[in-house]
């Protein structure tokens, strides 16, 4: 067994204030980080899409100082809870859409095409497709207060990573405005991302004020189109964090997620 010793970062207030959102980091997340590092420069290079950049997972990142540390924070998250599941193939990277990169390519995991863009007619912030999570800076940058904020996004955008395994198709289905089709794609995602918010507290990777960020995040992002309103995606959250994965393919409607063994 590692050694663990409990480190725990300043306290950082959003732009909500409301919560204190501390992120708590053991030494053997670090060194977990700091293997995965390693890792990835020894795996087989695999060509991320052209005009991105790599966002490198680092735990030691975390400490709510600002948009590119937390976008590292919670990549890193992100890998801890989908190597949880058995599942790190699902997020391959999360990459940054470089200014005036763009991009089309047939999707590997379905039948569909990936788009992504940072032009000044079009900037496609933040979406998740054929296992990359993308991220737009000048568009995203106003959601990510935090470290909480990014680690709920992107747990969300690998939801729909899960989603494409099981032959669905968000990418498209928000591309055609298909708001209809979009919105259990979307709150199966906030389920799923409050899922791995109950997960990461379980595992004292977060205070359990975390949930509370989580909350304010959903509430300010509710209302785009296809996405529910701020009560219906604090609700879907809450779902992922009280019920679990399961509850999340409840709300999906077909089991896209994987579930944990009932102890
Ligand atoms: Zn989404």
């Amino acid at each position: 067994m590692t050694k663990k010793t409990t480190q725990t970062f300043a306290v950082g207030t959003g732009s909500v204030g409301f919560f204190s959102r501390r992120v708590r980091t053991v030494m053997t997340a670090v060194a977990a980080g700091a293997l995965g590092l390693i890792g990835s420069q020894a795996a087989p290079a695999q060509a991320i899409p052209g005009g991105t950049v790599e966002v490198v997972p680092s735990m030691a990142a975390c400490g709510d100082r600002g948009f590119e540390k937390s976008l590292q924070c919670g990549a890193a998250f992100t890998d801890r809870w989908l190597d949880s599941w058995g599942a790190s193939d699902v997020v391959e990277a999360t990459v940054v859409t470089r200014p005036d990169a763009a991009g089309v390519y047939p999707s590997r995991t379905t039948d569909g095409v990936c788009v992504y863009a940072n032009t000044a007619p079009l900037a496609i912030g933040l979406h998740h497709c054929d296992r990359y999570t993308f991220v737009v800076p000048r568009t995203d940058r106003e959601l990510v207060s935090d470290d909480v904020d990014a680690i709920v996004l992107l747990a969300h955008e690998s939801a729909h990573g899960f989603q494409e395994k099981a032959g669905l198709m968000p990418v498209e289905t928000s591309a055609i405005r298909d708001t209809r089709r979009m919105l259990p794609l979307e709150r199966s995602a906030d389920c799923w991302s409050g899922a791995a918010t109950a997960w990461y507290i379980e595992q004292d990777m977060l205070d359990d004020d975390a949930v509370d960020g989580g909350r304010e995040l959903m509430r300010s992002i509710g209302g785009s189109a296809g996405h529910g309103n701020a009560d219906a995606r604090e609700q879907a959250y809450l779902t992922g964090f009280e019920g679990g994965s399961g509850a999340c393919n409840t709300i999906l409607g077909r089991d896209a997620f994987p579930v944990r063994p009932t102890r």
